[in-house]
């Protein structure tokens, strides 16, 4: 049994999956993350230098501000090929998506992620030690991912975001294939869904 631990890191959330033979990090939070997630992963009883892989769910630079450093440990780091190097541009919809447009295009993007481990060639996570399925979610960017835990649990990237309300994100690279992606959820049994923004819900599918 994976168990999913949240870890807040300000706006943004990362996930360790903790499975019987191994540990996961989804994600890892923006720039400067590094002492917060060292610490979260050491109260949940994980050892920084243990985790089997970090996995990202895409790559934008509040996901992946601590990959760097995980790498120096010796941690795998996977990602979608789509997203490595420098991201695409991004549209916003409505006000959340003209605030968030705002803040990313300051941030600058994520060009020079280390990824030891292509997404696109992981079907699961069993190689190391967490029973998780890979599924690809593209339209957030074209790289995006998700994780499905066999009990529902969907860690879902920033393809779903809460912030106010619950909702696929405000800001894509393409809305529809985003939205054609979230279709392909239908019927896979997800009971919850763990946004990189905000809190977990259950879906409305
Ligand atoms: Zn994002």
């Amino acid at each position: 049994m994976t168990e999913v631990i949240p870890l807040r890191l300000g706006t943004v959330n990362a996930y360790l999956l903790r499975g019987e033979d191994g540990s996961v990090l989804v994600d890892a939070g923006g720039p400067g993350a590094e002492a917060r997630l060292e610490s979260g992963l050491r109260q949940a009883g994980v050892q920084p230098a243990q985790l089997r892989l970090l996995l990202l769910t895409h790559g934008h630079f509040d996901h992946a501000g601590a990959a760097a450093y995980f790498q120096r440990l010796g941690v795998p780091v996977a990602l979608h090929s789509a997203d490595a190097g420098a991201m695409r541009p991004m549209t916003g919809k409505g006000l959340m998506g003209k605030l968030l447009l705002a803040v990313s295009g300051k941030l600058g993007d994520n060009s020079g992620l280390p990824a030891a481990v292509k997404l696109e060639s992981l079907q699961s996570l069993e190689t190391y030690g967490v029973e998780a399925a890979i599924v690809p979610l593209p339209g957030h960017t074209a790289g995006s991912v998700g994780v499905l835990l066999p009990d529902g649990a969907l860690i879902a990237g920033d393809t779903f975001m809460n912030f106010v309300r619950p909702g696929p994100a405000h800001i894509a690279e393409d809305f529809a294939q985003m939205l054609a992606s979230i279709d392909t959820l239908r019927g896979r049994g997800v009971t919850q869904v763990y946004p990189g923004h905000g809190k977990p819900f259950a879906p409305a599918f």
